[in-house]
């Protein structure tokens, strides 16, 4: 199996998209590191799942924008599979309204989760990722990072900042050898999107060339494929999986 023995965090991973990708690196064969802050019967779960699918997991409770927490997540890690190969930071949140009606706190609340905790994260475990045989930071952004979307000045912002971070850190860890991609999904069917009315998914949809929504399947297999060794010489790419939204 192309992950075996590989050791990943993925943040965010007790459901949706996270879960996604936890599953299918098990699949895979690797160790996997379930990181949640509220959803912790769900990350019970999610441990089986990956362990059902052939392999290995653990819980690690962590709020991502909060350093000390992350640093002991990495002490678990360490404790359970040793250093870390992989680190997906998935972990986001949207608080949506019209930019002129934003409060400076739902700009701060998704500024600090979306960008915040990928920097928590991303220092936390870097030394990890450099020493590491290949190892792969890939972040979580999204379509809107690209498009910009009504509604959501500040998840555009967050998400679009993850662009130039994942470029600067690409040329940084380059001379070890690891890499730093982005993934940026589409809209994807999990609870995230659950409160957008049909009307809207359906007008999303037909602005889709493959005139579907993503399924969390779709985003976890590119991830999965980005965080094995086969994708050793692609670094500070911005890996699309929408459907064609940009065509
Ligand atoms: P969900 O709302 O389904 O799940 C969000 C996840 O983020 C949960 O596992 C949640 O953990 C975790 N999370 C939120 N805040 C924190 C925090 N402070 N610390 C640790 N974990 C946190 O979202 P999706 O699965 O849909 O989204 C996953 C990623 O994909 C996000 O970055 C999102 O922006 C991005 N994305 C989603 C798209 C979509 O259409 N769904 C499209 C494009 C990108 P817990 O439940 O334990 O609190």
């Amino acid at each position: 199996m192309s992950m075996d023995g590989r050791t990943c965090v993925v943040t965010g991973s007790a459901r949706g998209i996270g879960r996604g990708i936890a599953e299918r690196l098990g699949e895979e064969g690797a160790n996997v590191v379930i990181n949640y802050r509220t959803s912790e019967g769900d990350a019970h779960e999610a441990v089986e799942a990956v362990e059902d699918a052939g392999g290995r997991a653990i819980t690690a409770e962590a709020d991502v924008t909060d350093r000390e927490q992350v640093e002991r997540m990495r002490e678990v890690c360490h404790e359970a599979f040793g250093p870390v190969d992989v680190l997906v930071n998935n972990a986001g949140i949207t608080a949506d309204t019209q930019f002129v009606e934003m409060s400076r706190a739902e700009w701060d609340r998704v500024i600090d989760v979306n960008l915040g905790g990928m920097f928590n994260c991303s220092q936390t475990f870097y030394d990890d990722i450099w020493e590491s045989d290949e190892g792969r930071l890939i972040n979580i952004s999204s379509v809107v990072g690209k498009q910009g979307n009504f509604g959501q000045a500040n998840y555009a912002a967050a998400k679009s900042g993850m662009f130039g971070f994942t470029r600067s850190i690409a040329l940084e860890l380059a001379r070890s050898g690891s890499t730093a991609n982005v993934v940026a999904p589409g809209y994807t069917r999990t609870d995230m999107i659950e409160t957008v009315p049909d009307k809207v998914l359906d007008r999303i949809v037909s602005g889709v060339p493959l005139e579907r929504l993503a399924e969390v399947e779709d985003v976890a297999a590119v991830v999965t494929f980005l965080s094995g060794r086969e994708s050793s010489y692609i670094t500070g790419e911005i890996i699309d999986v929408n459907g064609g939204m940009d065509l």
